[in-house]
This record gives structure tokens, sequence and C-alpha cells, in this order.
């Protein structure tokens, strides 16, 4: 099953209101999503600029050039990825 359709029938789940349902498909969808989340945030993690000013920049999005800015420019970390995360789960904790 491809995430967005693990999404959806999450999604589906709960639609439906039946408590018991939910309540066993969380129990068993919690700790999938939590490792999805960790695969998520280890490919994007923080590395350091070779530079003195110690500047960190988004392994896979900087080496790949996959969030470049219309400037061209490798995006800071965190990169629009970590933001959004960082953004629904209420704190900025980057580097
Ligand atoms: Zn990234």
């Amino acid at each position: 099953m491809k995430a967005d359709e693990w999404l959806d029938e999450r999604e589906r789940i709960k639609g439906m209101g039946d408590r018991a349902e939910i309540s066993r498909d969380r129990g068993i969808s919690y700790p999938k999503a939590l490792s999805a989340l960790r695969a998520v945030m280890e490919l994007h993690r923080a590395e350091e600029y070779e530079d003195p000013a110690g500047t960190y920049f988004c392994r896979i999005c900087g080496d790949w050039n996959m969030c470049e800015d219309p400037m061209g420019e490798q995006p800071d970390y965190p990169c629009p990825t970590v933001q959004a995360i960082d953004a629904l789960l209420g704190e900025d904790t980057r580097p």
C-alpha cells in the first residue's frame, strides 16, 4: 500500500465514526506513522556547511537541490519539508 492510500484508509476509518474501530486502527497505525515520520526526518536531517558561520542545510534537499529557492540557493535548515512537519507538531527545535 502506498502512503497516500494508507492515509486515505486512516481517514476513511476515522470518518466512519466507529470509536472501537478507530481505537483499534490507531493502535496499529500510530506506531507505523511514527516510524514513517522518523524515516522522513532521518532523510531530511541537518548537515553543517563547511564554513565558519556554521550554517546548516538539509542533507537531502541540499544534495539533490530538490528544494532550491528561486535564486538557485541551497535552502538553509530547516528545509520546507521539515518546516511543514515542525509547524504541524507545534514547535521548531531545529538548530
Ligand atoms: Zn529537506
